[in-house]
């Protein structure tokens, strides 16, 4: 595949003709879903958003696509007990994310990657995406890049935890400026917080937690120490690959099998 020169992947970076071409080149559009939440003494609110628009872009790069401006808020309730949040409804949140969408896609979008790093936008992402699916004729692949990060990097970071090791990495990647190692205090306790935490990453029983303070009763849990902004760089690079070559795969058996649905029905109506 020809790829674009483009300066930046990021939309909003982007002029008129840059983004018409790249969308005629290659109909890929990337939404970052993430939050603005407390995550601790050390980082900043917008871990999450961060977090998510820094892998998007480097899954733009590899996968030629372009990165929407998914907004920095999402759904999450559970850390309004901390100050530095910002929470929307789902219902408010399914609306930015589908009117985002639907607009790229009357100017010709067809593949959507949401890639989420906010467990509290999981419930909300995945009715947008049937609705974008089913209603807009997107096809949308869902990735919960901080499930991808927690796989690769888990056993070498103390696993996914809230404002833990996986965190500081991802803000490391791409504003370091926002990172302090030197100001890390009064974590809670890890194995509480990774009972907790397991308990709500089951496929079985999902009982509802709607305070963070169950888990971290100071709101954050983990291991940071050791991060650095080498490590974060790694980290990008190895999520960044593993998420394009399975999007990839993905959206090309989804179209095989789309197209295949379209088809007999097609015949059917006919008939
Ligand atoms: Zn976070």
């Amino acid at each position: 595949m020809q790829m674009n020169q483009l300066s930046s992947r990021y939309f909003i970076d982007l002029t008129q003709p840059e983004i018409a071409a790249q969308l005629k080149e290659n109909p890929l559009v990337i939404l970052p879903a993430g939050s603005v939440e407390q995550h601790g003494p050390h980082l900043p609110a917008g871990t999450d958003i961060y977090a998510a628009n820094v892998i998007s872009h480097a899954v733009a790069e590899r996968m030629n696509g372009l990165v929407l401006p998914g907004g920095p808020l999402g759904v999450t309730p559970m850390h309004m007990p901390f100050e530095a949040t910002i929470t929307l409804t789902p219902d408010t949140y399914m609306r930015v994310v589908t009117e985002t969408c639907v607009s790229t896609a009357r100017h010709g979008a067809k593949q959507l990657l949401i890639l989420n790093w906010h467990e509290g936008n999981s419930a909300s992402l995945s009715i947008a995406a049937e609705d974008l699916h089913r209603q807009h004729g997107m096809t949308v692949l869902t990735v919960q890049a901080c499930y991808v990060a927690a796989e690769l990097y888990g056993h070498e970071c103390g696993g996914l935890t809230h404002g833990g090791e996986i965190e500081a990495l991802a803000v490391l990647a791409h504003r370091p400026d926002l990172v302090h190692l030197d100001r890390i205090d009064y974590s809670s306790d890890q194995q509480h917080g990774r009972t907790m935490d397991k308990l709500r990453r089951t496929r079985t029983f999902q009982p509802v937690l709607t305070d963070i303070r169950s888990i971290a009763p100071t709101g954050w849990y983990g291991h940071p120490e050791n991060a650095t902004i080498e490590k974060g760089l790694r980290m990008l690079n190895d999520i960044a690959d593993a998420i394009a070559a399975e999007a990839t795969q993905t959206f090309k058996h989804l179209d095989e099998i789309q197209q295949g649905i379209a088809e007999v029905k097609h015949l059917r109506g006919v008939g």
